[in-house]
C-alpha cells in the first residue's frame, strides 16, 4: 500500500483483544508480571515484553513500527528528540579512535555534537561536500566507521547524492546515516537508495503541529536494532507515551501536509526569486539550483519546504527583516503548520566561528523559512510587506 495510506492505519499492539480506532496511551512507568522468565526478557530485548517505559511502551512501539513500515526499515527507536535519536545512534555505532565522514552543512547541534565528540579525543571527523562520491572515497580511512548525511541539508537545502555515497560507503564496510527530517518519508526513503540508519526530529514535519519534542532512529539491518536501543534506554532519552501519541496523530495527515508545504514553497520560492530585495534563493526546485538535478533523482513528489534565501543588505537586512513579518513567526523550529522564519547566523548557527559558518553555508544576510500550510497569497503577501521594509 501507499504512504498515504500507511500512516493513517497506525496498528497499537493488541494487549486486551479489543481494537480500538486510535491507539491507546499506555501512560505508565511499568508493567507487572506474575513470571520472572518473561519480566528478565523484556530487559534484554528491545522486541520482549513490555517492563519498563524506559526500555519499551506500545504506544511508542506503535510508533515504531509505523515509522519503520513508512521508512522501509526492520527496527525503529523512538526518542524523546531528534538529538536524543542522533546521539544514540553515534555513539551505538562508533568506538574510540573511529572515524566519521560527515557532509559540511548540517543541523547545528549535530555539528557541535560531532565536534565535541572530536574535541574530547573519541573520534575523529572530516567534512564533504556531500555531492562527490569521489570526495567520500578519498576521505576513506581503515578506522572510517560512519558517513554522516542530511538528505535536505539545514539551513541552504542542499541536496545530497545519497545513491551515489552510499554506494561509496557500503563498498568499504562504512555505514551510511541519514537525517531524512526535512524531507520525511513522504519525499525520500533513505534505506531504498542504500542508507543503513534514518534519524528524524520527529519535532518537525511528522509531529507536524510545533507540540512536541521528538526522534527516531530507524535501522535496515536488524543487527543494529539492540546495540541502538541499548543506548537510547541507558542514555535515558526514549520518549514519554503521550509525546509519542501526538506524533501518531501527526502521522496521519502527514502526507496532505507536505504536498500543501511544497505547493506552498513553490510559489513562495519563485516570488522571492524575483524580488530585487533578495540574492538568491536555495529552493532546489529551481532549475538553477546546485542541487537540483540531485533532488529529481533523490526526492519523490516535492523538493521540500524549507530553505534559505539571502537578502541583499547582509546581517542588518536580516535581522531587519526577520522582525518586520506579521504573520510568519520568527522563531526556531520548522515543519509545523504555521510559516516560521530564522536568521541562522544570529541564532541557530551562532556557535559557529566565521569559517565555519562559511564551510556550513551560512550567510550573514541569510534567512531560512519553514513554509506552512496557510494560503500563498497571504504568505506572499507578508513577505512582500517585511522585504519593502529592508
Ligand atoms: C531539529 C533538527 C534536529 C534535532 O532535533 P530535536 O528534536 O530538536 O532534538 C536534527 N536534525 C535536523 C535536520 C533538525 O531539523
Amino acid at each position: 500500500m501507499h504512504p498515504e495510506t500507511r500512516a493513517v492505519h497506525v496498528e497499537a499492539p493488541k494487549l486486551d483483544g479489543a481494537a480500538p480506532l486510535s491507539v491507546p496511551i499506555y501512560q505508565t512507568s511499568g508493567f507487572a508480571f506474575d513470571d520472572a522468565e518473561v519480566f528478565a526478557d523484556g530487559l534484554a530485548r528491545p522486541d520482549g515484553a513490555f517492563v519498563y517505559t524506559r526500555m519499551s511502551n506500545p504506544t511508542v512501539r506503535a510508533l515504531e513500527n509505523a515509522l519503520t513500515d513508512l521508512e522501509g526499515g526492520t527496527a525503529a527507536i523512538a526518542t524523546a528528540s531528534g538529538m536524543g535519536a542522533i546521539n544514540a545512534t553515534l555513539r551505538g555505532l562508533l568506538r574510540p579512535g573511529d572515524h566519521v565522514i560527515a557532509q559540511r552543512q548540517l543541523y547545528g547541534s549535530t555539528y557541535t555534537a560531532l565536534r565535541a565528540m572530536a574535541q574530547r579525543g573519541e573520534i575523529e571527523v572530516d567534512y564533504v561536500s556531500g555531492h562527490d562520491p569521489d570526495e567520500v572515497r578519498k576521505s576513506l580511512r581503515d578506522n572510517t566507521k560512519v558517513l554522516y548525511l542530511e538528505t535536505i541539508g539545514n539551513p541552504a537545502a542542499h541536496v545530497s547524492d545519497l545513491p551515489a555515497l552510499a554506494a561509496v560507503a557500503r563498498e568499504a564496510g562504512v555505514r551510511t546515516v541519514v537525517d531524512n527530517t526535512f524531507a520525511t518519508p513522504i519525499l525520500c526513503r533513505p534505506i531504498e537508495q542504500g542508507a543503513d540508519v534514518v534519524v528524524h526530529s520527529i519535532t518537525k514535519y511528522i509531529g507536524g503541529h510545533s507540540d512536541i519534542l521528538g526522534g527516531v532512529a530507524v535501522v535496515a539491518d536488524a543487527e543494529l536494532h539492540r546495540p541502538l536501543w541499548s543506548e537510547a534506554a541507558e542514555l535515558g532519552v526514549t520518549p514519554d507515551p503521550f509525546a509519542a501519541w501526538l506524533a501518531i496523530r501527526g502521522l496521519a495527515t502527514l502526507s496532505l501536509r507536505m504536498r500543501q508545504h511544497c505547493a506552498n514553497a513553490e510559489v513562495i520560492a519563485n516570488r522571492l526569486a524575483t524580488h530585487p530585495s533578495v540574492a538568491s534563493v536555495f529552493w532546489p526546485g529551481l532549475p538553477g539550483n546546485p542541487s537540483h538535478e540531485i533532488a529529481k533523482r533523490v526526492l519523490t513528489g516535492g523538493f521540500g519546504a524549507t530553505f534559505a534565501f539571502e537578502l541583499n543588505g547582509g546581517r542588518a537586512a536580516g535581522e531587519k527583516f526577520a522582525t518586520a513579518l506579521r504573520l510568519a513567526k520568527f522563531a526556531p523550529s520548522l515543519g509545523g503548520t504555521e510559516t516560521l522564519v530564522l536568521h541562522p547566523a544570529s541564532t541557530s548557527h551562532r556557535q559557529l566561528s566565521g569559517v565555519e559558518l562559511e564551510n556550513a553555508g551560512v550567510s550573514p544576510g541569510m534567512i531560512r523559512i519553514s513554509v506552512g500550510i496557510e494560503h500563498a497569497d497571504d504568505l506572499v503577501a507578508d513577505l512582500e510587506q517585511a522585504l519593502d521594509q529592508v
